[in-house]
């Protein structure tokens, strides 16, 4: 229970929550004993015993170390690591990288650049990566936080947090803020994480920061979600994630490119054809397609062991057997309606 309630405790975390719990079931023996001034009798540490409850009140106060400090990314993969998604790269360029880029053409022109991004999409198609690459083709420093770890309950204090990694992203404009499964802050059904006045005070918070953004301050939040029908309409509202972007499952020369991205590093035998495999492919998202290539790698490397030199086609083809297109055709034609729904 520990283990699943400590959730992005990192070692140090760990060991300070145990010295918490520790302190708490001394207090239960000696209420009145002054830590700082007085040693603990050897006969009260004999008998110690830590309770649940112990831990229980040190989870209140120990919080994990990423989450007292906003974690700042420069990331380093731009629109030559993405595949396809040509219509999703255009819509950000134009909505992202060129109002960040060039902060006074667009004030001359009293033009308002959107706050807010919501990409959605089936999970594995590269959202977070167009996210990291807007980042870096804008020059920007980017921010991502998972909305699930805001209602974690055992981070305590949401709020404060959203208001340090807003505070923190308007430091270090431009910035792109990415906050992910944002379908998970939805406070009347609640999503089995937070409380769900906890969620309702996430959302109205992260609103009210966007509100708070000036156009132009150069911090750009990006939204993503595999579950659009379930993000909160106060998010949709203009102002807010006003601009939504499909990013679905990649067309066959959009497979063929994300193929060839991944086999970038890997020495190819003249039997092995990309655009095959991409027929071959229907459906399959860029993270299958990474998976395929990374399976394909380990059949090379199982068949020739230390002297592997190329990866062929017998590799891919075992690779394939083993491998599925995680979106069915049925996730598939939902998406294709939500597109139409939120148009
Ligand atoms: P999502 O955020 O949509 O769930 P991610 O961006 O996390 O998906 O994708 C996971 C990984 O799959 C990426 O880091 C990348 O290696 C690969 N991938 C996904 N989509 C693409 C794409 N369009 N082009 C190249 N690689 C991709």
């Amino acid at each position: 229970e520990l283990a699943r309630t400590t959730h992005g405790f990192v070692g140090a975390d760990i060991a300070a929550l145990a010295r918490e719990a520790a302190i708490d079931a001394v207090r239960r023996i000696m209420p009145k004993l002054d830590f700082e001034q007085q040693t603990v009798p050897q006969e009260v540490l004999d008998d110690l015993r830590v309770e649940r409850e112990d831990f229980v009140k040190a989870l209140k106060r120990v919080q994990p170390s990423a989450m007292r400090e906003v974690m700042v990314q420069a990331p380093t993969v731009g629109w030559a690591d993405i595949g396809g998604l040509d219509d999703a790269q255009e819509k950000l360029r134009e909505g992202v990288e060129l109002p960040l880029k060039n902060p006074d053409a667009f004030h001359r022109l009293g033009i308002r650049p959107a706050k807010g991004f919501l990409l959605y999409g089936p999970p594995g198609t590269g959202k977070t990566l167009l996210a990291k690459a807007v980042a870096k083709e804008a020059e920007a420093n980017f921010i991502a936080i998972k909305s699930s770890d805001l209602l974690s309950k055992w981070y305590g204090e949401s709020e404060q947090q959203i208001a340090r990694l807003f505070a923190r992203a308007r430091q270090v404009a431009p910035c792109i803020v990415f906050i992910d499964e944002i379908d998970s802050l939805v406070p009347a059904r609640g999503s089995g994480q937070g409380e769900p006045q906890v969620t309702a005070r996430v959302v109205n918070t992260i609103l009210a920061e966007m509100d708070g953004l000036e156009e132009l301050q150069s911090v750009i939040v990006i939204g993503a979600t595999n579950r659009p029908n379930l993000v909160d309409p106060a998010l949709l509202r203009p102002g807010r994630f006003d601009e939504l972007v499909y990013v679905g499952t990649p067309s066959v020369e959009g497979r063929a490119r994300i193929l060839g991205i991944h086999t970038k590093a890997m020495p190819l035998a003249g039997d092995v054809d990309l655009g095959k495999i991409a027929a071959a492919t229907d459906r399959f998202t860029g993270a299958d397609l990474e998976d395929v290539v990374r399976r394909a790698g380990l059949n090379a490397i199982r068949r020739a062991g230390g002297e592997v030199r190329e990866v062929t086609a017998a590799d891919f083809a075992d690779a394939l057997e083993d491998s599925r297109a995680t979106v069915t055709l049925q996730m598939e034609e939902e998406y294709g309606r939500m597109k139409g729904e939120l148009k």
